[in-house]
């Protein structure tokens, strides 16, 4: 479904993704992984199109995508996932979900008041989708809660519930279990699995949590020094002499 061609991205002389290229399936969960300053968060903001590549291409379905915006990604169903805006965190968790079909993920609100309007509108539908993505994720008892009041794996439960309001095809999370207990993190990733399993949900996802990339990926994809190092079964991945020396290296 999306196919990553030779992708590099510069900053000045610095390479921080130097020629990867990889495919994600069609109704996989993948996982990306590396140490840190391998270039995955640089990767996921081309493919996201938050970041313009210095070459290379990312195909989706056939049609290619490169340095398409953000905006235009969203409306083929291409979501990367942000952590609330400054501004959505006064709200409360239901009125974060409703908030999500008439604007975009990752950015602040530029007109509340044209997107209160709009949900003003429709509003009963609105909510109504909003108390089912609750219930889906298990987070019913926080629909109330100011968004900045609830915990670190609530918000990235509230993040996937975004994704939820409207029809996500493909969803790229960052970090998810970063600062999250682990009773939460097996929650996300019931969630995730689920999302995967019942909606055809498609996932790339960067973590650093090995436990969590092996029960929920496959493939797994591992970057280093901007290239991709290996990609295949979490196991084999995990016995791979090159990913070790790439890991024990930093
Ligand atoms: P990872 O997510 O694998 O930890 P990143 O993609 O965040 O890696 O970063 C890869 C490298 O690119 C890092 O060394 C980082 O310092 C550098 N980098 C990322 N963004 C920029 C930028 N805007 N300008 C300069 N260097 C950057």
């Amino acid at each position: 479904m999306i196919v990553v061609e030779d992708i590099r991205k510069h900053f000045g002389a610095f390479h921080a993704v130097d020629g990867a290229s990889f495919k994600i399936a069609t109704g996989s969960i993948t996982g990306l992984i590396g140490p840190n300053g391998a270039g995955k968060t640089t990767l996921f903001n081309v493919v996201a199109g938050h970041l313009k590549p210095t070459s290379g291409r990312v195909i989706m379905d056939g049609e290619d995508i490169t340095g398409l915006s953000p905006h235009e990604l969203f409306h083929k169903g291409l979501l990367r996932t942000f952590q609330l805006a400054h501004e959505f965190g006064s709200m409360s968790v239901r009125e974060n979900l409703m908030m999500v079909p008439s604007g975009q993920i990752g950015e602040s609100l530029w007109s509340t008041w044209t997107r209160r309007r709009e949900i003003a509108a429709n509003e009963h539908a609105l909510a109504e989708k909003a108390d089912k993505v609750l219930d889906f994720l298990t987070i019913s008892h926080l629909a109330q809660e100011k968004a900045s009041d609830i915990s670190g794996g609530q918000k990235k439960l509230l993040e996937l519930g975004r994704t939820m309001m409207v029809d996500a095809k493909v969803v790229f999370l960052d970090e998810v279990g970063a600062g999250v207990n682990r009773t939460l993190l097996n929650t996300i990733g019931d969630a995730i699995v689920r999302l995967n399993k019942t909606r055809g949900y498609t996932f790339c996802v960067i973590e650093h949590d090995m436990d969590f990339i092996a029960r929920l990926c496959d493939p797994v994809i591992v970057m280093a020094e901007g290239k991709v190092l290996a990609q295949g079964p979490a196991d084999h991945i995990m016995d791979n002499e090159a990913v070790i020396e790439a890991y024990l290296g930093t």
